[in-house]
């Protein structure tokens, strides 16, 4: 064998087999670091058709999680595909700076603004503690490869970006969104600030759970009410239901469904009690009333009015109506504290009650609160009990474990509290109707996000923008100090202010003496010192980046998220954007599942389940943590687990593998000179190529369509059935045995070749790292990274009406596997040893002997046995094998043929050429001759 090693191809390449991600992509960083491959990428595709990806900014601190991750990996395999797709895409990394978590922070190490501190002091260290996480999650976006104009992100705390948020504002004052109120918003006692929507987590919690008498003050006008009544003896109550007792202080009326039926009992107490019909059963039971007479009905709108005595303070408050009384629980009568809940708010403002909020900024009942004053509301339930008691006002009481909502910082219950705020109305110039037509004309992905974001934009409150705090925005409102009215000129009056801050960052607004702008009218005028809501800073994104950066354009082709932010940025997006530009800031919003371990558990510290995505870039690289993001469907929720991202790695090595089998195949291949055209390739070849056309297509297709997990699966595939299960393993013989420039080795390499240049950019996209890798051994003139490709159009066709089409060499295919099903079972007999110990005799009906016959002598190397003869014959001799191929059987015998050295096969011709003792026919005519010819595979 080894004097004739020398006269065999086999496969060489420096392609390392072992990957060493965590090594090799921090130099391949290096590399597109050098060449400045974002910047690069921009002048290569100017002028090409935009598509703009625009990102929602993660905030300013932390590391980043699986989660980010995740979102931001697929963010680069859509703008990849796309600039590889040939568009001008480019990807402008934001960060949000403003905000709660980081002033929370903040006030941890160095205390509270205006007490150790000045509040311009404050200001600053959070403006440095955003930078510094800035910088720190930077670097960790870059690690996983994400290819982005890192050196110009959006910074929310940018004083030009602080600048047009005011101006974004402005044009939603000028477009009558904006609307003062004094209403109850959900205010967290921690924070001491109003909460966000989006900020609040309901949880469940132990409460109070009580029935109050309120006695009916004039029994007499209210049996007036009835059609048709008993008199009863003791004294009329409607009990009300609460879990919240330290609102009864702020109860201003109780609530009737005007339409509901409801129902006067006699009880032996002798006292009578109205309860909705639906519920007097559970009522009676609830209060351990065993007996009672039904002494009248009366519809709720009947009873609207009458007076009720207060259960502990000097007055008297109306029954009022509204559809929000329900028979779910309770009694189908409300305790309405116009201060403490929307319902109670609405009705109040519909039955002009007085909106007295009892409780203060630090949660305490303010002085002027009879029996409470001074007293935190988290405090009172136990006193307000006692007092209710006292005053036999209270029915029935009892625990209760119920779904609360939660500040998502700090984990602690929430209260409702009325406080002077601004809002951007839904309702006041119709934002909610715009919105939902603006929603209607977006594209979702998947399609239930539409009626999710829907249904959250039809029933959301009016959304509450002002903070009382020290890191954000100015909403830079001047308000007359006596008729609350803002300034006339309110409009060019904020553009003076942003003007300032766009020099001097928020810090400018702080620094402002009214009159330079006011002039006389700043005696008259008052400025608000309320900053914005954070969410206002990113939601405006589309004025302060898409409009800003001549690169980019509004509005967005597409934005992602996680599935949270319909609740989140999408809406806070769109709001803004519909009320200043009438129309929608995305034209497809792509959103997916949360990241959950391998039970579908959510990670966490204490569950002791959290993947950190440096970890796995440390232990497995980069590109394994691409390949699982690309490989799940997304639309779900996402599981990753060590064994599920160790299984990935498994699959990227079928991938790396067969990479490398292309490489060390392309051996000494110039493409200059030793192409083949695809006329004159050998008839498999050509069906190679058209497969991987096909393929092509089909990836093109996932990637358009953002179905990643497609693009991977199909790549897989393709690698291990369509080339390692067939055509590279056909190919092998005529690689290492034939001449090293004959036709049959060339017309191999060609296919090849194009195999590789289509293969590599279908990675580019999710396998960034080991593309561009792979990129840099593959032959020919090419550009200086696969990110600057666009997709291979060099894959030749090969048409039906061809006589060894597709379909032919499907039929071929399914040959081979039947006749490999069969040596395998030889094998496992023990009556064979390698498939080239095998001779096969293949019995067929007449279509399929003359597909065979069409390969002639080369239907052996197809089928890879040192032998194959194709036989006339249906049914075949008795012993014959019968296949699932239609029309085949088969019958595979051991060959007594001896074995050439060279190639393996067993003929019977080795050795006829004295000369070349140990060789077979062909081998010779390789060695020594003109080489041997070949036509199909
Ligand atoms: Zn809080
Ligand atoms: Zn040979």
């Amino acid at each position: 064998m080894s004097e004739y090693k020398d006269t065999l191809n086999l496969p060489q390449t420096d392609f390392p087999m072992k990957a060493s991600l965590s090594q090799r992509e921090p130099e391949i960083l290096r590399k597109w670091e050098e060449m400045d491959i974002y910047k690069t990428l921009r002048s290569m595709r100017k002028g090409k058709k935009k598509f703009v990806l625009h990102l929602g900014p993660p905030y300013a601190n932390g590391h980043i999680h699986l989660g980010t991750a995740t979102t931001t990996i697929l963010k680069d395999i859509i703008v990849k595909s796309k600039s590889m797709s040939g568009f001008d895409a480019p990807l402008v990394p934001g960060w949000d700076c403003h905000g709660l978590p980081i002033e929370l922070n903040v006030e941890k190490k160095i205390g509270k603004p205006g007490r150790k501190v000045t509040a311009e002091q404050f200001r600053d260290a959070c403006r440095e503690y955003a930078a510094s996480f800035i910088d720190i999650q930077r670097e960790e976006f870059k690690r996983l490869g994400i290819v982005a104009d890192f050196a110009h992100p959006y910074l929310t705390m940018d004083p030009k970006y602080e600048a047009n948020i005011i101006r974004a504002l402005a044009k939603i004052i000028r477009n009558h969104h904006l609307q003062k109120g004094y209403k109850p918003v959900h205010w967290c006692l921690d924070c001491a600030s109003a909460l966000a929507e989006a900020e609040v987590e309901y949880a469940e919690k132990t409460s109070p759970s009580i029935d109050v008498r309120f006695k009916v003050v004039d029994n007499t006008d209210f049996w007036s009410r009835f059609d048709h009544v008993h008199k009863g003896m003791g004294p009329i109550s409607i009990p009300i239901w609460t879990t919240t007792p330290w609102t009864l202080p702020a109860n201003e009326a109780v609530a009737l469904n005007p339409l509901l039926q409801y129902v006067l009992v006699a009880t032996p107490s002798p006292e009578q009690f109205l309860i909705a019909e639906d519920l007097l059963p559970a009522v009676l039971k609830r209060y351990g009333i065993e007996k009672h007479t039904v002494l009248g009905h009366i519809r709720g709108e009947k009873l609207a009015g009458v007076k009720l005595q207060h259960p502990f303070y000097e007055k008297q408050v109306p029954v009022v109506l509204g559809d929000h009384v329900t028979v779910e629980s309770g009694t189908g009568a409300v305790h309405t504290a116009p201060a403490h809940g929307i319902d109670d708010y609405n009705a109040g403002k519909k039955f002009n009650l007085p909106l007295e909020n009892p409780v203060g900024d630090d949660g305490c009942y303010t002085a002027s609160t009879p029996l409470f004053a001074g007293l935190h509301v988290t405090k009172a339930d136990e006193k307000i009990l006692e007092i209710l008691r006292e005053r036999g006002a209270l029915v029935h009481e009892e625990k209760l474990q119920h779904s609360y909502p939660h500040c998502w910082r700090h984990k602690t219950p929430l209260i409702f509290r009325a406080t002077p705020q601004w809002f951007i109305s839904m309702d006041q110039h119709d934002l909610r109707g715009l919105s939902l037509k603006a929603i209607d004309r977006v594209k979702w992905i998947p399609d239930w996000g539409k009626s999710r974001i829907a249904g959250m934009i039809e029933n959301r409150p009016d959304w509450c923008i002002s903070r009382q705090r020290a890191w954000g925005v100015p909403l830079s409102l001047f308000i007359h100090k006596e008729t609350g009215e803002l300034h006339p000129d309110i409009f060019n009056l904020m553009e003076k202010v942003a003007e300032r801050v766009e020099k001097g960052g928020i810090e400018a607004w702080y620094k402002l003496d009214a009159k330079e702008i006011l002039g006389s009218d700043a005696e008259n005028y008052q400025a608000i010192t309320d900053v914005l809501d954070v969410w206002f800073d990113s939601g405006v994104s589309h004025e302060c980046v898409l409009k800003e950066r001549p690169e980019l354009a509004f509005p967005a082709d597409i934005v992602l998220e996680g599935s949270d932010q319909h609740r989140g940025w999408f809406q806070s997006s769109l709001l803004t954007s519909v009320a200043i530009n009438d129309c929608e800031s995305y034209k497809e919003v792509l959103t997916h599942g949360f990241v959950v371990d391998g039970h579908g558990r959510k990670m966490s510290k204490s569950l002791g389940n959290v993947i950190a995505p440096e970890e796995v870039i440390q232990t497995l690289g980069a590109d394994i943590l691409r390949l699982w993001v690309a490989s799940i469907d997304y639309r779900y929720e996402i599981s990753a687990s060590k064994e599920i991202l160790s299984r990935m790695s498994e699959s990227y090595r079928r991938i790396r593998n067969t990479a490398r089998f292309l490489l060390s195949n392309l051996n000494g291949f110039d493409p200059q000179k030793d192409l083949v055209p695809a006329e004159d390739m050998l008839w498999l070849d050509r069906f190679a190529v058209e497969q991987t056309r096909k393929i092509q297509q089909e990836i093109l297709e996932a990637y358009s369509t953002y179905q990643f997990h497609l693009v991977v699966q199909k790549l897989h595939q393709f690698c291990i059935a369509d080339l390692g299960g067939f055509y590279l393993d056909i190919i092998k013989d005529r690689q290492y045995t034939m001449q090293a420039d004959s036709r049959g080795r060339r017309s191999a390499q060609t296919a090849l070749y194009h195999i590789a240049h289509a293969l590599v950019r279908w990675m580019a996209p999710v396998m960034s790292f080991t593309a561009e890798e792979i990129w840099q051994y593959l032959p020919g003139e090419k550009p200086a990274s696969v990110l600057m490709a666009t997709s291979y159009e060099e894959l030749a066709p090969l048409a039906d009406h061809e006589i060894m089409n597709v379909a032919y060499w499907e039929k071929i295919r399914a040959v081979r596997e039947a006749v490999n099903k069969e040596i395998e079972n030889q094998r496992n007999a023990g009556k064979i040893g390698s498939a080239l110990e095998a001779e096969v005799y293949l019995y067929c009906a007449p279509n399929l002997k003359s597909q065979l016959d069409a390969l002639e002598d080369e239907l052996r190397f197809v089928l890879i046995t040192s032998f194959a003869k194709v036989i006339a014959e249906h049914a075949g001799p008795v012993d014959a094998i019968v296949t699932e191929v239609p029309g085949l059987s088969l019958k595979i015998e051991a060959t007594g043929n001896p074995k050439c050295e060279r190639c393996w096969h067993r003929r019977e011709d080795v050795g006829a050429d004295a000369k070349y003792a140990g060789l077979c026919g062909r081998c010779v005519i390789n060695v020594a001759g003109s080489g041997e010819e070949r036509e199909y595979a």
